[in-house]
């Protein structure tokens, strides 16, 4: 095996990404362990992390949080996987001794956490090798028969897992709906979908987004803004009977979540998954929530979510995830920049590095 990899490195201080030829990591202690990656996705957040928007670094450090590939070596402590399982790697862990960690919220962890992610903080798949400690490596049961690329998603599958958690279980009556068509609000409609809900409806400006609602054929109405507001403005005339129950903001655009708002009936609830700028406000009426009993549920990252979120990618299958059907295209690592300017200017949904098996 030679002694060194190709890895894109990230060197915050001036907003660069590197194609470098580095050591493949060293399995030193009992838990470590290295896996070849095989895929590993850029998410928005990625294209946040290279301006410098979102926290990473300061030494140079691989991006790339959303891997999968195949053990390749193991410490001697690791008991649970063997060289040569498909497996993906979940990007968080908590200290599990802070206090947030001891009530369950590992997501909040004082220590650890978005704080010391792999791909932001520790070096993550934008690289042939990547080291992680056991308790983040998740195997992928062949029993599943989720080819690795799908089980790319896992990650990005595991945080809408949490928000799907956080909004319990919705009955089949209820009405839906989802802000924003990128890839989040894709997969939100496909696991409605997967999960027989008819009453959903998608607000997406972009032509080019909303087509791809269509393309999945999930019978749901992807609508430009204007017509979700001439609708709902209908809608607001007998909210006990065509209000809205949920609404999934995927978005992050403010002025939408608070439009929507107003448009949920009683007993509704709002969950907030698109990151708006931190300046960003909306205006709700406490009065409303009162006689409604409104909620409002923010969903951060994916905390013991692995596990479910993998079966929901075996669950979801070609059927939602092929990439051709989410416009999804896989690249060579040394095309990271024709890759990001892909994934930026939204002509693709998502982008994934490819590395050889
Ligand atoms: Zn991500
Ligand atoms: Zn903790």
């Amino acid at each position: 095996m030679s002694k060194t990899m190709k890895a894109l490195q990230f060197n915050r201080p001036t907003k660069t990404l590197k194609l470098k030829e580095i050591p493949i990591p060293k399995v030193e202690k009992g838990d470590d362990v290295l896996v070849k990656v095989v895929y590993c996705g850029i998410c928005g957040t990625d294209l946040h992390a290279i301006k410098a928007n979102y926290p990473t670094a300061e030494h140079d450090v691989t991006l790339g949080h959303e891997i999968c590939g195949v053990v390749s070596e193991i410490g001697a402590d690791v008991k649970t996987l063997k060289v040569g399982d498909k497996v993906t790697v979940d990007p968080y862990r908590g200290c599990y001794k802070c206090r947030y960690c001891a009530g369950g919220n590992p997501q909040y962890c004082l220590h650890e956490g978005p704080k010391n992610a792999l791909g932001f903080f520790r070096d993550g798949g934008w690289a042939e090798y990547c080291l992680a400690p056991a308790q983040q490596v998740h195997v992928v049961p062949e029993s599943m028969g989720l080819g690795l690329d799908l089980a790319c998603l896992v990650e990005t599958l595991s945080t809408i897992q949490h928000g799907v958690d956080r909004i319990g279980m919705v009955p089949h009556d209820a009405n839906v709906l989802i802000i924003g068509a990128g890839i989040i609000g894709i997969l939100y409609a496909c696991i409605f979908h997967l999960h027989g809900h008819k009453n959903v409806i998608i607000s997406e400006p972009s032509n080019e987004r909303r087509a791809r609602i269509d393309v999945l054929e999930l019978g749901y109405k992807a609508m430009a803004p204007d017509q979700t507001r001439e609708m709902m403005a209908k809608a607001a005339e007998n909210l006990d009977a065509y209000g809205l129950d949920y609404v999934v903001d995927c978005s992050g655009y403010a002025p939408a979540v608070e439009e929507a708002f107003q448009w949920l009936r009683k007993g509704g609830r709002l969950c907030i998954f698109g990151v708006a700028p931190p300046t960003a406000r909306i205006s709700i009426a406490p009065n409303q929530m009162f006689h409604k009993e409104l909620m409002i549920l923010g969903t951060l990252t994916n905390p013991f979510c692995y596990p479910k979120a993998t079966a929901l990618t075996a669950a979801m299958g070609a059927r939602y995830l092929a990439y051709d059907k989410l416009a999804i295209q896989t690249f060579d690592l040394k095309d990271y920049e024709k890759a990001l300017s892909s994934l930026a200017s939204g002509v693709i949904s998502k982008a994934v590095f490819k590395f050889s098996e």
